[in-house]
């Protein structure tokens, strides 16, 4: 790449511009700081012409990265399917329903590897050689794939109480991995303590303001998909509050550098799980600052940030763009989930179960329309999160290698499937 579009950095609060730092915060009041960009340079090195030239990876939108130089970690990531979901759709009574499935992101299987691969391509930039971050189970994944595949030490710090896949898909990368007891955000204030004293790049923290960016592409190919346009409506899962403020960004820089003929109008709404619901609440009391969830209690692990770094910004753009917020119950979550697989053959985590399920929840207030493009940001990968359905699906019946055996028990291998067992079915409008 030639060069770079990034001006520098500035606070998003006072505005207060800052020179490229692995850093995160403003001096004079700690607001979060954002990358500053040239748009109006890279309006004249892109077109719409020279992007579709380009191989169908995030990479395609570099010139919307905040990058000096090519990138050199997670070259492959992106480029994941927007499908058109008319069997859901018909069911949920949705007339333009798509999903944007992330969970089949390379390499592990969520959208993080968008954000990784920007954050550890910007941590080599700084010359950076150790790195790390707080999950709640996907980042941790992306960043230990990533830095091991990048040459990079990587120190991962994690609720002691998720999921064991996610564990597992973080230690078999060789990174060195923290259970910590304590909520996401006790683990986030040590590894902030932890970033500044070692001087390491941690991707959520320090070097935020560059990982946050990685979430646009999710956004560029979902207008690019659609033709070039943006969808009336998008339902994202929420637990930073980062990634639905970037799809909304980048639905704008699209916009502004000439990508779209039409001014983007979508409408944001917000999905969290009950059990560690700050945005929602917010959203739903119309307040802009959330009430920090103390104790967070739900089967979405990969949601539960109960003091979300951006919660203050996602709030004000759903109220904004005419969105709204919602929260489901862990029930609910499981049938989301049940009905993803059943209807469209998508396994995703509990974060895909909760966005569905708020989708619906919001569609029968009103809230959501049924009119025009919808699009589900479906985030991570079920096979991840198998505890949390594991109940709900019936073990395969046993048989003998023979003919007969199969004939004897054809008959009552039965009709209903996990979704038929549950409550969510009967209330679906159509089928
Ligand atoms: C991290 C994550 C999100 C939300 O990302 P934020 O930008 O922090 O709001 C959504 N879904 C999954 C599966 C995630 O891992
Ligand atoms: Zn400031």
């Amino acid at each position: 790449m030639s060069a770079s579009f990034v001006k520098g950095m500035k606070c998003r609060v006072c505005g207060t511009t800052y020179p490229v730092s692995p850093n995160n915060f403003c001096t004079d009041d700690f607001g979060p700081l954002e990358i500053d960009y040239d748009y109006h340079s890279i309006t004249e090195a892109i077109s719409r012409s020279k992007i579709e030239m380009r191989t169908w990876n995030m990479w395609r939108y570099r010139e919307f990265m905040p990058l000096d130089n090519d990138p050199t970690v997670g070259l492959h990531s992106g480029g994941t399917p927007l499908i058109k979901a008319n069997r859901l759709g018909k069911a949920l009574g949705i007339e333009d329903l798509y999903l944007k499935n992330d969970a089949v992101n390379f390499p592990t299987l969520s959208f993080k590897d968008r954000v990784v691969a920007v954050a550890l391509s910007k941590a080599k930039e700084f010359g950076l050689k150790t790195v790390g971050c707080a999950s709640t189970g996907n980042l941790a994944n992306s960043v230990a794939a990533n830095a091991a595949s990048a040459g990079l030490e990587s120190y991962i710090f994690v609720p002691a109480d998720l999921e064991k896949a996610k564990i597992l898909g973080t230690s078999v990368y060789g990174a060195k991995v923290l259970g910590v007891q304590g909520t996401y955000d006790e683990v986030n204030r040590l590894c902030t303590q932890v970033a500044f004293k070692h001087g390491w790049g941690f991707v959520n923290i320090n070097l935020r303001p560059f990982y946050a960016e990685g979430s646009k592409t999710m956004g560029f190919e979902i207008a690019e998909q659609l033709g070039w346009k943006t969808p009336d409506q998008v339902v994202s899962p929420m637990a930073g509050g980062a990634l639905i403020g970037k799809v909304h960004k980048a639905f704008q820089e699209a916009y502004k550098c000439g990508l779209l003929e039409k001014e983007p109008t979508t409408r944001f709404f917000g999905a969290q799980a009950s059990g560690c619901n700050p945005i929602t609440d917010a959203v739903k009391n119309n307040r802009d600052q959330h009430k920090p969830v103390k104790k967070p209690n739900t089967i979405c692990k990969s949601l539960a940030i109960g003091d979300p770094a951006d919660g203050y910004f996602a709030s004000r753009l759903i109220r904004d763009s005419g969105g709204w917020g919602e929260d489901v119950t862990d029930d609910e979550i499981c049938e989301g989930m049940l009905m993803l697989a059943e209807y469209e053959g998508v396994f995703a985590e509990t974060a895909g179960g909760t966005t569905l399920a708020v989708a619906r929840k919001l569609l029968q207030q009103g809230k959501l329309s049924p009119h025009g493009k919808t699009v589900l940001l479906i985030t991570g990968n079920g096979l991840k999160t198998q505890d949390a359905i594991t109940s709900h699906v019936e073990p395969p019946t046993h048989i003998a290698a023979t003919l007969d055996a199969f004939e004897a028990v054809r008959e009552s291998l039965g009709d209903f499937t996990p979704l038929a067992k549950t409550q969510f079915k009967t209330q679906l409008v159509g089928v």
